[in-house]
């Protein structure tokens, strides 16, 4: 195992398929990108679902949600993407590991080791696969993973800067654009929740 991916292993807190996925798939991103990444302050990741790729994207480009260069799409789809917004020049990898992935034997592993009287050897031949799994994906090339393209997008929004104003029931300050007309009253989300349609 990688330093690199012992490195987003601990920052996810524990090992799993996705983990790996989410790893190679920085690694091949950051290696298609190349000189496009010489300046991280232009450099967004865009992340299509929210699994446990997700945080070793963040671990290897340095993308966070925090510092706002991550950002989620809800496209639904394993899509991982980084993507320069100065030259726009971004590059996608589509996980396609999971199409053609047979699930059946893991799933079977998983039952086993959730009923009550689970052996310690079921948990373990749960481990050896995951880990027999990981193995493969840490080792498969690239094109054996994903489908690499290399795609032009617009420049994503800016966020994080907001204009607020307090919200007419709760008083507290709101992003303008998520207040909401209800009843005469401007209202932020929380409170739209509590009054009755
Ligand atoms: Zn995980
Ligand atoms: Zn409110």
């Amino acid at each position: 195992m990688g330093s690199e991916f012992k490195d987003a292993v601990a920052f996810h807190q524990h090992l799993c398929l996705d983990i790996a996925i989410g790893y190679r798939a920085a690694k091949v991103l950051v290696s298609e990108m190349g000189d496009q990444l010489k300046n991280m302050k232009e450099v967004v990741a865009l992340v299509g679902n929210e699994t446990c790729a997700v945080d070793a994207i963040q671990e290897i480009t340095g993308c966070t949600f925090g510092k706002r260069n991550l950002i989620l799409t809800h496209i639904g789809k394993p899509v991982y993407i980084l993507q320069n917004t100065a030259t726009g020049t971004a590059v996608r990898a589509y996980c396609k590991y999971w199409d053609t992935f047979d699930h059946s034997q893991l799933r079977a592993l998983r039952k086993e080791t959730k009923r009550p009287d689970a052996s310690p050897e079921a948990k373990a031949a749960l481990q050896k696969k995951t880990e027999e799994i990981i193995d493969a994906i840490l080792a498969a090339p690239d094109s054996a993973l994903f489908s690499i393209s290399e795609v032009s997008l617009p420049p994503p929004p800016k966020s994080g800067k907001y204009q607020a104003e307090p919200c007419d029931q709760c008083h507290e300050h709101v992003d303008i654009a998520l207040l909401k007309d209800k009843g005469g009253k401007r209202l932020c989300t929380e409170c739209l929740g509590t009054i009755p349609a």
